[in-house]
């Protein structure tokens, strides 16, 4: 059988090339879809993947925002691995697309981030179906919007879950390129507010300078100050240490008026066994001490971005793509943590494994997005191989390699 899966995914090898992949590429980058308006794009991929020869159809619950769904069936009995995508790219100017064949690059929005991953996707499906590779089990592509903040929030995967729209595991087709991750920190945004009874007042007209909000913001900064370094001294396997970020300061609006409020707001970063419910306890902790000094009312509202979440190691989508990964580059693909929260935590989130691989996301969201024909390339290969690997092969196989 080892042999039959080789054969089949070395067919599938030689179906893919750099030239055509960056060919697809420029041409999804040449359509525009900012978060919210995917359609266009949405329906230029539907119809590539429906001359590919899957099965596609639109899930239009949210008409700006379709999401194209695509099936390969299995010729038996085995397990479907979904490949999912966003259509979407975030709404920062970038200049026109560009095409340097020559070079291998493709230059432009959403090049990185993911259209190079929708097109490798694309392209690992029209090998397999074109090489005749018998899979077990079948291919499912979703590729959906709304994923980029602040527009994007993952509404659309989510309700595609919901609705059964999903596979036995899944590849993300975006982040890490050269690890596994396996495990993700999750993400909660925390906003502070403080205030103080009564209204703006000349400096002058202050009692005690604890009741300034501006002092309270000192005291949670050193406070916050100290969690952060106390966090960044205890490091996770795989995820590495957690964190706290400041990000915005706010209050006062001249320099002799005291305010009545201020605000706080940053991330959070918490690993396994953290928990929303924990980070809000030691924030909650903080905010009561600092009253206490201050006499201000100090709240802490956490939005969770996402959440923690852990594999486990023996998942078959996990050896699939690392064998895939092994057979596509010769190289080995360490387990790791992810380094971003990306769709792999919706699907985690109902219960469908999920890991990702992108093509290189190193120029995400830059001014200068960019990808390589050598990273398109990898990534199909991946993508091709770990279908063999994941999906398996179908009985009375392998047929004739025409
Ligand atoms: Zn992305």
């Amino acid at each position: 059988m080892t042999d039959a899966l080789l054969a089949a995914i070395e067919r599938a090898f030689t179906l893919l090339d750099e030239r055509s992949l960056l060919e697809e590429t420029y041409r999804f980058v040449s359509v525009p879809s900012p978060t919210g308006q995917e359609a266009d794009f949405a329906h230029a991929y539907a119809t590539v993947l429906e001359k590919i020869g899957l099965r596609v159809e639109l899930d239009e619950e949210w008409p700006d925002s379709p999401s194209v769904i695509g099936r390969w069936p299995g010729a038996g009995a085995g397990p479907v691995l979904q490949f999912d995508g966003h259509l979407d790219a975030i709404v920062v100017p970038h200049a026109p697309p560009t095409l340097d064949a020559d070079a291998g690059v493709v230059r432009g929005r959403g090049s990185a981030d993911m259209k190079g991953g929708l097109a490798a996707i694309a392209h690992a499906a029209r090998a397999l179906i074109q090489a005749e590779v018998p899979l077990a089990g079948g291919l499912l592509v979703t590729a959906h919007g709304l994923h980029e903040a602040p527009g994007g929030d993952q509404r659309t995967i989510q309700s595609l879950l919901r609705k059964g729209v999903r596979g036995d595991a899944a590849l993300v087709a975006e982040l890490s390129h050269d690890d596994l991750p396996v495990t993700a920190k999750g993400m909660s945004i925390f906003r502070i507010k403080l205030a103080r009874d009564g209204g703006v007042m000349h400096e002058v007209e202050l009692d005690r300078p604890e009741r300034n909000p501006l002092y309270g913001v000192r005291l949670l900064l050193n406070g916050l100050d100290a969690m952060a370094s106390r966090l960044a001294a205890r490091t996770h396997p795989l995820t590495g240490a957690e964190s706290l970020f400041v990000g915005e300061v706010r209050g006062g609006d001249f320099y002799n008026r005291v305010p009545i409020r201020a605000e706080v707001v940053g991330t959070r970063r918490y690993a396994l066994p953290g928990s929303k419910e924990l980070v809000a306890a030691e924030l909650n902790e903080l905010c009561a001490e600092v009253a206490r000094q201050t006499g201000l009312s100090v709240h802490v509202e956490l939005q969770e971005v996402g959440k923690p979440y852990a594999l486990d190691t023996g998942e078959p989508v996990i050896a699939a793509v690392r064998r895939g990964f092994a057979r596509a580059t010769g190289g080995d693909l360490p387990l790791a943590g992810a380094g971003a929260v990306g769709n792999a935590v919706d699907f985690v989130a109902q219960g469908v494994p999920a890991v990702y691989h992108g093509v290189n996301q190193a120029t995400a969201h830059s001014d200068d997005e960019h990808v390589s024909g050598a990273d398109l390339l990898r990534a199909a290969r991946v993508y091709a191989a770990s279908a063999v690997e994941f999906c398996g092969l179908a009985e009375g196989e392998p047929r004739d390699g025409a």
